[in-house]
């Protein structure tokens, strides 16, 4: 629709999340009549986050090290695990400050529709952790959607064998969710009246 290098950054901004078509369009020509100071702070921003960004080679959140901040911190539980899909869970439940253990980001969670399944998770590396017999309670904290729900469920069959104490959110977080969009005393409540899982 427009020439080269315009109709390059619509395509690229259209491959970002939630960004449709018009979207991108309108980013575009916003950052084309941006000051140029402004945009190359985002061009840094982005250089940025490729070269100094990286996931933390225990737990998978964002790291700026080879370890988290969570991970490093001799003052975490180490005993009690809360598995959630993405980094952005960890920065929801690190708000409520009722969570004192570590944590494990799966990278996702199991959806048949789409294709991904316990393989393509950070499932492997969470049971190599647990090897260890440190942790003793795991606490299934991935979002209360359909997809959220199979892989707590997979989880539990998998991990209460290994005579794990495993638990699962309490209800009263909105159904049907994403756990980010949980406000923090919900969520915060939800830690507190935690459930075993009988599977
Ligand atoms: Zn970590």
């Amino acid at each position: 629709m427009y020439e080269g290098v315009v109709q390059d950054l619509i395509d690229e901004l259209g491959r970002l999340p939630g960004v449709g078509p018009k979207s991108a369009q309108r980013i575009a020509f916003h950052l084309l009549q941006s000051d140029p100071v402004d945009v190359r702070r985002l061009v840094t921003a982005l250089g940025e986050v490729i070269e100094k960004v990286r996931f933390c080679e225990v737990c998978g959140n964002v790291s700026a090290d080879e370890q988290c901040k969570i991970c490093r911190d001799p003052r975490r539980d180490p005993a009690v695990l809360c598995v959630v899909e993405e980094p952005k869970d960890v920065v929801a439940i690190e708000k409520t400050r009722e969570f004192r253990g570590r944590y494990h980001v799966l990278g996702g969670a199991i959806s048949p529709i789409e294709g991904v399944g316990p393989d393509d998770l950070r499932v492997r590396e969470l049971v190599t952790r647990l090897a260890s017999g440190e942790v003793t309670e795991i606490i299934l904290a991935t979002d209360p959607n359909l997809e959220g729900e199979a892989t707590a469920t997979y989880l539990a069959r998998l991990l209460k064998p290994m005579g794990l104490r495993v638990t699962r959110l309490a209800s009263g977080l909105p159904v049907g969710g994403d756990l980010e969009y949980a406000d923090e005393l919900t969520l915060g409540r939800a830690f507190e009246g935690r459930r075993l899982l009988d599977v």
